[in-house]
């Protein structure tokens, strides 16, 4: 079996995963797979599926599965891939998770652990409404909870699939689709409850102290 810390950042849309993500690809040298970012890169260089991919992500539906599992094959098979990795966004489904589990093993590799983020569900609207992101930077900011420093020079706009109806319509495939996971991994005795409602620093620590547990 390869060495390396293998992880998946599971929760809600607005629980913190991109964020603890960035923290954790310096403190642990990982390779951060965000499929939703690497989606959204490809809507911004209008690849063909890029373009594909839009109609389902604006709506706040979940792109094929065929997409997506596409994705992470190309993404562990580069020759370049790190030993130690994260994926923020993937698995999503049942289906997904299943397929990934094949793919590891074909490949021989396995989980440390699924890290399952939870914040209160009501805050996940105004997590994710008030969520705007830098064009320069690529910093993620809340206007109300994480604002912008005033003396800095950030260029911000919010995600396509950050307004109020396509928000409702992610939290609620994420109850149908993306939670029965929880269960799943735990199944599996892979999965670390974190609380996502507390400062990212603190949150941050609870993370590598559940990997140290699982190594
Ligand atoms: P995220 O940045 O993870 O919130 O993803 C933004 C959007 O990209 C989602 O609402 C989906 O439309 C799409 N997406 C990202 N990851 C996946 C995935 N694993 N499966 C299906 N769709 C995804």
């Amino acid at each position: 079996m390869s060495k390396g810390i293998h992880l998946i950042l599971l929760g809600a849309p607005g629980v913190g995963k991109g964020t603890q993500s960035a923290l954790l690809k310096d403190k642990l040298s990982a390779a951060h797979v965000s499929t939703g970012e690497i989606l959204r890169a490809a809507v911004r260089n209008g690849t063909e599926m890029g373009l594909s991919a839009k109609t389902f992500m604006d709506k706040g539906e979940l792109v094929p599965d065929s997409v997506i599992l596409g994705i992470i094959k190309d993404t562990l098979s580069d020759s370049s891939f790190p030993d130690n990795w994260m994926m923020d966004g993937f698995p999503r489904n049942l289906a997904q998770a299943e397929a990934f589990n094949q793919l590891l093993s074909d490949i021989d590799q396995s989980l440390t652990v699924v890290l399952n983020i939870a914040v209160p569900f009501e805050l996940l609207m105004e997590r994710l409404t008030l969520r705007r992101t830098c064009r320069k930077t690529g910093q993620v900011f809340n206007l109300k909870l994480n604002p912008p420093p005033e003396d800095g020079d950030f260029d911000l706009f919010q995600r396509a699939d950050d307004t109020e109806e396509a928000v409702n319509k992610r939290l609620s495939v994420y109850d149908e689709q993306t939670k029965p996971l929880i269960e799943y991994y735990s199944s599996k005795g892979l999965l670390a409850n974190i609380n996502g409602d507390q400062p990212m620093d603190d949150v941050l620590k609870e993370i590598l102290t559940t990997i140290d547990k699982f190594q």
